[in-house]
């Protein structure tokens, strides 16, 4: 090559090298700034004089009770080091029964009499916080005269700093309870089933002669999928700004037909997003570790490195807040509904759960041969009967108005709960049923027919993307759970019916003098009496459907469907027996599943009524009376156009369509609103008014895809989906 020619290139590469140089800066950083907000474990033993780290630790993971005087030490530490970081307040944050999370701020100020102030944050006010609870969600467990809640310190998820605009507060994951005890949010349920499954699992593994684990934590990973739309088409839509998804909307030419947007390339403007989103999130201590392009046009993914089940889901918490502060930033308005948009992929969030001791063992892990795995074969029974057992009550915490779209839809999970095994373990399970399970399938190679390309070991089981939850390698995942719900719902359902069946086999196995039999003999009996719950097939299927059918396995269609299977008597044995929840606490927090269920809907029909008299009414009337214009022109010109007088008669059709629909949709809020206990007025919306809503937006569609282009009101699919 030329000389000038490898000169000439000198220019770029330099600048190329710079970016290198600077991405190498970045990873620098990523190190630096991962968990520079968090008040973690390392940042305690630095600070905290030695004894009172001991103390903390102990309090931490072993559950022991915290002293005023030693709280006071960690509180002032927190202070310090919050200050440093640029906080001015402190919040006590929770999980109320909205699903959103809620902070009240207060300042560290304490004024001195000479009109100076002090900083200060007392471990009282580290432990305990009273916000008036009369505006928070509570099922008739309390009524607004008796207003007084209480927020705990939940000390094991750590304190964070975190900030909001200029705003920078030092975050204290708390608990949330009534005047009278009874938990009032997400947390609590959540750690009290955590409790109850460390002492049943600790139980059945001190049968099976593990005497080295201390505790056994429930793991979760939540894979949160979300759409972004451009923030300008957003804000002129009032049905996106309001309830999170589009009440109306003709489908795009374009839809995900070509299954090009799955893993796809990012765009500058979103890889810019994600990589605010990495850092904001990394700052907090959440190891984002995945992220990609999602099946539908618009829509992506990304999920952190699991954890325990109560920090995950601290953590999905401020992954779904950061996600759509940060997209705000970058002009896109981020969508947490299920089901944003008609006709392409709505979103979940894959909850993938395990079991893991404190010395690093994780119970779900099969090993080569897992048919003489014990520890992993009982563990694996305990789950498989639980969800058999409590299909129902699983079913009935993913269920919502926006999961309604989803579930059941041909793209998620039917709302039919099955476990995938894969093709190893279903084989052992059969075995098992047939006597006793002597060996397990070997795991073959992948073999490319290219010498340079490597050999790769074959997982034991394919990938079933249909089940709702399905084993993965060592952990089971949970797809049925909604992008906008907390993960906290289905984690202590799990964690209390596994805990509830490990209670079970461990009354068996203690009894019993040759543990290894008794417990060969739970296994047999499981296979045996739950084998209708294992389904490898595909799950969208209609054969499927009658297969279950035919199994007796529940088919919840629908949210109000599942909400009354909640208070049986079985479910309730459950909850009392675990100390996860009281028969009050678990009637209160159906009603207020129930209320939030009616509210979401009514609001829905609401905008509905709203646009679609403003917007889209109003439009189609201009439209129509422009076509009216122009065809008493062209007569006058004596060029009448057929097209014209047949557009015109289609419009005038449609208008009087759509004001009909609307008045009936009308109508039936009305009548749905009318009375009637929490139960009846979600059936009435669910029965009443979501029909009408679909006809609705029928009309309105319909005059969307003929109408002139000008005069839509809104943004269309097109560009709301495929504009970056
Ligand atoms: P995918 O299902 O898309 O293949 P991955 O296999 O990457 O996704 O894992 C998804 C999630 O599962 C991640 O959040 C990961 O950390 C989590 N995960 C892995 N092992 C465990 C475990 N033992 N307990 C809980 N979650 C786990
Ligand atoms: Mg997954």
């Amino acid at each position: 090559m030329h000389a000038d020619g490898i000169q000439g290139y000198n220019k770029p590469l330099e600048k190329k090298a710079m970016q290198y140089l600077m991405k190498g800066e970045d990873f620098a950083m990523v190190r630096d700034v991962f968990g520079s907000d968090v008040f973690s474990e390392a940042v305690m033993a630095e600070r905290l004089p030695k004894n009172v780290f001991n103390i903390i630790r102990k309090v931490i993971y072993e559950g022991k009770p915290l002293e005023a005087s030693t709280a006071d030490v960690v509180a002032n530490a927190m202070k310090d080091w919050a200050i440093e970081r640029g906080a001015t307040h402190y919040c006590h944050w929770f999980q109320p029964m909205t699903g959103m999370t809620a902070e009240k701020h207060d300042a560290f100020i304490s004024p001195t009499r000479d009109g100076r102030t002090v900083m200060e944050f007392t471990g009282k006010e580290l432990i305990q916080g009273e916000p008036d609870a009369s505006s928070f969600p509570s099922g008739g467990l309390r009524a607004t005269f008796e207003a007084r809640g209480y927020t705990a310190w939940d000390c094991t998820s750590p304190v964070f700093v975190k900030r909001d605009g200029k705003n920078t507060t030092l975050f204290i994951p708390c608990a949330f309870c009534s005047y009278t005890s009874e938990a009032l949010d997400k947390k609590t349920p959540l750690l009290r089933s955590m409790e109850a499954m460390n002492r049943a699992a600790l139980r059945v593994l001190r049968c099976l002669g593990n005497t080295t684990a201390k505790s056994v934590m429930a793991t979760l990973g939540a894979e949160q999928e979300y759409f972004l739309v451009d923030r300008d088409f957003f804000a002129k839509r009032l049905d996106l700004s309001l309830v999170g998804r589009t009440l109306f909307g003709a489908p795009a030419p374009k839809g995900q037909e070509m299954e090009d947007q799955y893993f796809g390339t990012l765009h500058d403007r979103v890889g810019t997003f994600m990589h605010e989103l990495n850092q904001e999130l990394w700052r907090l201590g959440i190891s984002a570790k995945t992220q990609h392009r999602e099946v539908a046009p618009g829509q992506y993914e990304i999920a952190p490195i699991f954890t325990t089940a109560n920090v995950a889901t601290d953590w999905n918490q401020l992954m779904m807040e950061t996600l759509q502060n940060v997209a705000l930033r970058h002009g896109f308005a981020c969508l947490l509904h299920e089901k944003p948009f008609a006709g392409v992929n709505g979103s979940g969030k894959h909850n993938n759960w395990s079991m893991g001791t404190d010395d690093g063992l994780n119970l779900l892990e099969p090993g080569n041969t897992p048919h003489d795995n014990m520890v992993f074969m009982v563990f694996l029974c305990a789950i498989v009967r639980a969800v058999d057992k409590y299909a129902s009550l699983l079913r009935a915490t993913v269920a919502s108005a926006g999961n309604d779209h989803r579930l059941g839809a041909n793209e998620a999970p039917p709302a039919i709960v099955s476990i995938f095994l894969g093709e190893q373990l279903t084989d052992i399970f059969e075995q098992m049923a047939n006597g006793k399970a002597d060996h397990s399938k070997q795991k073959d190679n992948i073999e490319l027919g290219v010498s340079s390309l490597p050999s790769l070991p074959k997982d034991s089981t394919d990938r079933n993307r249909t089940s709702p939850f399905a084993f993965t390698g060592n952990k089971f995942e949970f797809r049925m759970c909604g992008s906008a719900l907390s993960t906290s719902g289905p984690t202590f359902i799990f964690n209390t019916s596994v805990a509830e069946v490990l209670s079970e086999m461990a009354d068996e196995l203690e009894k019993s003098k040759d543990v290894e039999k008794a417990a060969q003999k739970i296994i047999q009996r499981i296979a045996k009496e739950h084998k209708r719950i294992i389904f490898n097939g595909d799950n969208y299927t209609e054969e499927w459907r009658e297969e279950a059918e035919k199994r007796g396995l529940p088919n919840l269609a629908n949210t109000v469907e599942a909400l009354a299977t909640v208070m049986s008597d079985e479910n309730v044995k459950l909850f009392e027996g675990q100390g996860v929840l009281t028969k009050m606490e678990l009637a209160a927090r159906t009603e207020i599943l129930y209320e939030i269920y009616t509210k979401a809907i009514n609001i829905e029909a609401r905008t509905m009524l709203d646009m679609g008299r403003r917007d889209i009414l109003g439009a189609a009337h201009r439209w129509a009376g422009r076509l009216a214009r122009t065809a008493r022109a062209l007569d006058g010109s004596g060029h009448a156009s057929d097209s014209v007088t047949k557009n015109l008669q289609t419009a005038t059709k449609l208008c009087d369509a759509l004001d009909v629909s609307l008045e009936k949709l009308e109508d039936v809020i009305n009548e749905a609103s009318r009375g009637g206990n929490a139960e009846a007025q979600a059936i009435a919306f669910c029965e009443k008014v979501l029909p009408v809503m679909e006809e609705t937006r029928e009309v309105a569609d319909n005059l969307e895809q003929i109408m002139d282009a000008e005069l839509w009101p809104l943004p269309t699919y097109s560009e709301m989906l495929f504009l970056r």
